[in-house]
């Protein structure tokens, strides 16, 4: 089998990427990822498929370590990074499909029937969650209740930063910043485990007296108080704050999540698959917190492909959690339904195992005929490149060993990109 096409999706309604792999086998993987749609985009064509247009789909690992490296010359977090999560993830759609199995199948097979879900009080449509989170937690609570959710979360400090960068935090807004929890501790008790995000937008003074003051709630974790870029500081935060410390999406590769772990520092470990890796690297950095006896879950608050995604490694890890969903996005009035199809399926607080073999989705036709969408295809394949191979090869000829200049070409890059603005061409 060989990679024959791959393809960038985009619709400017999000900023999200598609990212389909065609093969002359007859499958089409899909990937996603969100943010920098011109970015990605760029390093998937320009880097990623002359590299991989005529390999083997099946060879994951293979083509995992030889993006990694490409883009790791330069630097790899960034939208190199979020190319590879979501070529990584069309190849494993495609692995799944060749073998008539759910990912989880090929990942090991499932440790659990379902997924328990936590819902991030984001809004779109006619949901009005981010509101209520606000304004009157307690109504939020009870309405997630009804539906079997136990858990929330919100970024419930973000406006408090805003208004220092994080670096002033008066005793009255302290104070204020915690009326949620209360609206929720006396509507529904303990009923309603509340986790907060902070953004990583305090400094480590700031996020230690918010974590203290917000212990009073037994808050189920708390996530980047400050940026995941001191490891030291992390360590701190743990200690000082009884809640567990989560770190989080914005850690890239398991390399950035290693030394979060080994310091102590990650006391729940939230890789976000479509940024992180995909599916290889986040099964790695889900081993990597199950050795250190801390629990996995996945980050979410994007797009439905990386829901799908993460519900196989949700199945298959040991130390699962809970996974991030938004009720506003996957419910009827969300967006996922004019995305994808099968959505997701949510019941009684459980994220149900994606049905069928590879991811369980497929991007809806109608899609590729929005007016906003662009669609770029790289369909050529390219030579070496220098930060995978020599130029120059040791070779045995003869009986004598020496070295020779190759003859192939450097990778081939922009003009192998086609782009295909609107619909595609009939
Ligand atoms: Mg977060």
């Amino acid at each position: 089998m060989k990679i024959t096409r791959i393809e960038t999706i985009h619709v400017r309604e999000f900023p999200v990427t598609w990212v389909q792999i065609y093969t002359d086998a007859g499958f089409a993987g899909l990937g996603e990822t969100w943010f920098g749609p011109r970015a990605v985009a760029g390093a998937v064509h320009e880097l990623f498929s002359p590299m991989l247009i005529g390999r083997n789909p099946l060879e994951i690992e293979r083509h995992w370590r030889d993006m990694f490296d490409m883009a790791n010359a330069f630097g790899y977090a960034g939208a190199e990074s979020r190319a590879i999560s979501a070529i990584d993830t069309a190849l494993w759609d495609i692995a799944g499909q060749a073998a008539k199995q759910p990912i989880y199948n090929l990942l090991g097979g499932p440790c659990r029937d379902r997924i328990r879900v936590y819902n991030t009080c984001a809004q779109y449509g006619k949901n009005n969650d981010t509101e209520l989170a606000f304004l009157d937690a307690g109504t939020l609570a009870s309405s997630l209740l009804d539906e079997g959710i136990t858990i929330l979360k919100w970024a419930f400090t973000d406006h408090y930063a805003d208004l220092s960068r994080g670096v002033y935090l008066s005793d009255q807004d302290l104070e204020l910043m915690q009326e949620p929890m209360r609206q929720i501790r006396k509507a529904v008790g303990n009923q309603m485990a509340i986790a907060n995000d902070g953004h990583g937008r305090w400094n480590l003074q700031n996020a230690i007296r918010i974590g203290r003051a917000m212990d009073q709630f037994g808050m189920f974790w708390q996530e980047e108080l400050i940026e995941p870029t001191n490891v030291e500081n992390h360590v701190t935060l743990a200690h000082e704050v009884e809640a567990p410390i989560c770190v989080s999406e914005r850690l890239v590769s398991k390399y950035q999540f290693r030394e979060y772990l080994r310091a102590g520092a990650a006391e729940v470990v939230m890789p976000d698959l479509i940024w992180t890796g995909g599916i290889t690297e986040t099964k790695k950095i889900g081993v990597m917190a199950e050795a250190e006896q801390a629990p996995v879950a996945p980050h979410d608050c994007t797009g439905p492909v990386n829901v799908f995604a993460c519900a196989h490694i949700c199945m298959n890890a040991p130390n699962t959690m809970v996974m991030e969903t938004v009720r506003a996005f996957y419910k009827p009035g969300g967006f996922y339904d004019r995305l994808v199809e099968p959505n997701i399926v949510v019941k009684d607080g459980f994220l149900l195992a994606p049905e069928g073999p590879g991811l369980g989705t497929r991007l809806k036709a109608e899609v590729r005929e929005r007016p906003d969408v662009i669609i770029e295809t790289s369909d050529t394949p390219g030579g070496y490149h220098w930060s995978l191979t020599s130029q120059f090869e040791v070779v045995n000829e003869g009986g004598k060993r020496f070295v020779r200049k190759k003859s192939r070409r450097l990778i081939a890059a922009p003009d192998t990109a086609r782009g295909h603005f609107g619909p595609p061409p009939r």
